[in-house]
């Protein structure tokens, strides 16, 4: 067990690894960050950085050397850059959880394995043979290193598929099915040490361009479908040996069935909502899991609407914050970061109240009024 008075290292030093820092640090552990940047999300709120890229592994035993344990704030670290950090200090998650998760198609793989039920999907080196599995319309997304709808392509039925493909440049990819989902939704748990597991109310997610733009939670569900859910994400959690937060996102059909779409093996921004209200974030509890600690309570304290803040809100300049500001219910979150450039994650708010279609509603106007004319 790392207590309090300890070090956390985190690899990667976005706003997970910024918001981890900052319950960590509430919690009395020192933080130490490596990221390319010295002055990334992360570093601002830690005691100390190690600058290198996520691949550097002379940057990386540097700061396994300063800290007691090595957490994660993306999962896309080489899963050879944590074996060798591993004989230094312990990893938590492990490199073991991060090469099943890190390559979408070993990853479909293991969930095949433990007959997890996804879209339909096929290893796709060539993009014909992949279509003829999976069928059209379908996405074509790269194996490594893609986010928020990067190294995606759709087909559609009527498109010409090779020159479609190119355009991911020959990166090994997987094709999948389109899934005629009538939401998405994504299970948020903790995993501790000694196998405890501590679940989050589900969040329901709706997206655009790719992007997570709101999250409800908790989502309005059956009894019999949270329970499956759950039942997923736990199913998951355990065949990975996961330690620390993770979240399982899936596809909700018409007639209630569920696919997984993706394991994310850390915080995630669909756990945002936590912070504020449930009685311990995710973030704590993260660093909870992976420092060994007793996992805290998950339960929410009141329903909750996040809004993510995304880059062309900014390029008239700073959006007018006094519509996030003059409501009671919302908390601002900004992350800390220099170039607002579109697509690109700037912030988010999360709206208390436990009328979730309601603060849906003002999660828009919310929007509407920090949109640029
Ligand atoms: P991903 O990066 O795989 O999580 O994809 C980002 C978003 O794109 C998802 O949350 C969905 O909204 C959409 N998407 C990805 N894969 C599919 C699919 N097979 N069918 C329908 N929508 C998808």
């Amino acid at each position: 067990m790392i207590l309090p008075g300890g070090t956390v290292g985190v690899l990667g030093g976005g706003q997970l690894g910024r918001m981890m820092a900052l319950a960590a640090r509430r919690m009395g552990y020192r933080i130490v960050v490596l990221d390319p940047s010295a002055s990334c999300p992360t570093a601002q709120v830690s005691d100390d950085v190690v600058v290198g890229a996520l691949t550097d592994v002379e940057a990386a035993k540097q700061l396994a050397k300063k800290v007691d344990v090595i957490t994660l704030d993306t999962e896309h670290v080489p899963a050879d850059v944590l074996d060798q950090l591993e004989a230094i200090t312990p990893v938590r998650p492990a490199a073991s959880v991060l090469r099943t998760i890190q390559d979408r198609q070993t990853q479909k793989q293991f969930l095949d394995k433990l007959g997890m039920p996804q879209a339909k999907w096929a290893p796709c080196e060539d993009v014909d043979k992949a279509l003829g599995v999976v069928g059209r319309p379908a996405i074509v997304k790269v194996r490594r290193a893609g986010y928020d709808g990067k190294g995606q392509i759709r087909i559609e039925p009527g498109a010409d598929a090779k020159a479609e493909f190119a355009k991911l440049k020959g990166e090994p990819a997987v094709a999948e099915a389109l899934v005629p989902f009538a939401r998405e939704i994504s299970v948020i748990l903790a995993r501790g040490m000694r196998g405890e597991i501590a679940i989050y109310p589900l969040a329901e997610n709706v997206h655009r361009r790719h992007i997570l733009h709101t999250t409800r939670a908790p989502a309005p569900i059956s009894a019999q479908g949270k329970k499956r859910a759950e039942e997923i994400g736990l199913t998951v959690a355990e065949a990975l040996g996961h330690v620390g937060v993770i979240a399982v996102e899936m596809f909700e059909l018409p007639d209630g069935t569920l696919l997984v779409n993706e394991i994310a093996p850390r915080t995630h921004n669909s756990g945002h909502y936590t912070y504020g209200a449930c009685a311990t974030t995710q973030f704590e509890q993260h660093v909870r899991a992976v420092c060994g600690l007793p996992l805290g309570d998950p339960r929410a304290l009141t329903g909750a609407v996040m809004v993510n803040l995304i880059g062309d809100l900014w390029r008239d300049g700073a959006p007018p914050w006094r519509a996030v500001l003059e409501r009671p219910e919302a908390r601002l979150h900004l992350y800390g970061k220099d170039a607002p450039a579109p697509g690109r994650k700037m912030g988010h708010v999360v709206l208390l109240d436990d009328d979730t279609d309601r603060a849906l509603a003002t999660a828009e106007q919310m929007i509407t009024a920090l949109t640029p004319p």
